[in-house]
């Protein structure tokens, strides 16, 4: 069966743009595949985390995947802080990248800018991530758009490493949605939607009330024409909610924009809340009921005991290839 692989950092509760964008495909994608799903931890510190929060979000993580719909029974879900072969990969991986290709990378570019001390864990951000990858045997890799660029690197490093010590990893492909893949910021819709988002109006968190949805999808920045039409380059705003509401909804971008025609945005907006409401609240349900539950810590352990068994397989044939540690 074909292989999975993605992750989230547990750098605050999932948004709408990481659910809508990569988490809901984790769910479809178990029908026919192998998946393992991971909380990037060891990604998340790549700048600065309060222990106490990261821990919470981890927890939070966790019970949001289950609540979203990933199966313990069919997928593998687990902490990537508690499989060391990450870490140790990561850094072969980091020996096999050149400065300048991990300098190019736009996540890079735009998470130092601005900074005088950049964490180098920044830079080596892509290195690790082609580690989390390359120890499963990854064919696809649901995620955003704005992660197509660290895929492209993860392929070209694990075709570099296979080229020079011999075929270890599997070349893998990345598996980004046609629509949903770079949900925009509320706030500044030519910017995407992201976690960390120092701006809270900007981004719709998955866990987030009721009342809190309506407000921020209301003061979301729109333009002055009045007139509801796609248009991503003269109106992010309005294509950023049309796109939102078509996936909530399940109706096509074109069936709302004839829908929406001669309405204001008012009317629109309400109903893409309710339309973004819907769509959370069965999720917000289960995820209240998982999260004081003893179910999470089992879950876990048993994903690290079988990814650990997977990945510790995959680390030994990269260090013999290399001829690091002892041959036997
Ligand atoms: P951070 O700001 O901490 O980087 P993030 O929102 O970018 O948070 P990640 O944990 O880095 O979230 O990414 C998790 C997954 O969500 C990745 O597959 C990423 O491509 C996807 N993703 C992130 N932002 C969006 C977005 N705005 N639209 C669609 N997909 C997204
Ligand atoms: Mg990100």
């Amino acid at each position: 069966m074909p292989k999975i692989f993605s992750g989230v950092q547990p750098t605050s509760i999932p948004t709408l743009g990481n659910y809508l964008g990569a988490m809901k495909n984790f769910v479809t994608l178990q029908e026919g595949n192998d998946c393992i799903y991971c909380i990037v931890d060891e990604h998340a510190i790549t700048l600065p985390q309060d222990p106490v929060e990261i821990q919470k979000n981890i927890h939070n993580l966790a019970a949001l995947y289950l609540a979203i719909g990933i199966d313990p029974k069919r997928s593998i879900l687990f902490i990537q802080s508690e499989v060391p072969c990450h870490a140790q990969l990561g850094w072969i991986m980091q020996c096999v990248s050149y400065m300048g290709e991990l300098e190019r990378m736009t996540q890079y570019k735009d998470k130092s800018q601005g900074k005088n001390a950049i964490p180098a864990g920044l830079l080596t951000y892509p290195p690790l991530m082609a580690a989390d990858i390359l120890l499963y045997h990854t064919d696809l890799v649901p995620v955003g758009a704005d992660q197509k660029q660290h895929l492209e690197l993860t392929r070209d490093l694990a075709e570099r490493f296979n080229n020079k010590y011999g075929e270890v990893f599997t070349i893998p492909e990345p598996y980004i949605p046609p629509v949903g893949a770079r949900i925009m910021s509320l706030a500044e819709p030519t910017k995407k939607m992201s976690k960390s988002d120092k701006n809270k109006k900007a981004t719709i968190f998955t866990l987030d009330s009721e009342k809190d949805i309506i407000k921020k999808i209301k003061s979301a920045i729109t333009d002055d024409e009045a007139s509801i039409r796609y248009d991503r380059e003269q109106k992010p705003g309005v294509s950023n909610l049309l796109d939102i509401y078509s996936l909530c909804s399940g109706r096509s971008v074109d069936d709302l924009v004839s829908a929406y025609q001669g309405k204001g945005y008012g009317e629109f907006k309400t109903d893409v809340a309710e339309a973004v409401v819907g769509m959370l609240k069965p999720i917000q349900e289960k995820y209240n009921n998982l999260i004081e539950s003893s179910e999470l810590d089992e879950v876990l352990d048993e994903g690290a005991e079988k990814a650990y068994a997977i990945a510790r397989k995959t680390l030994k044939d990269t260090e013999q290839a290399l001829g690091i540690g002892r041959i036997n």
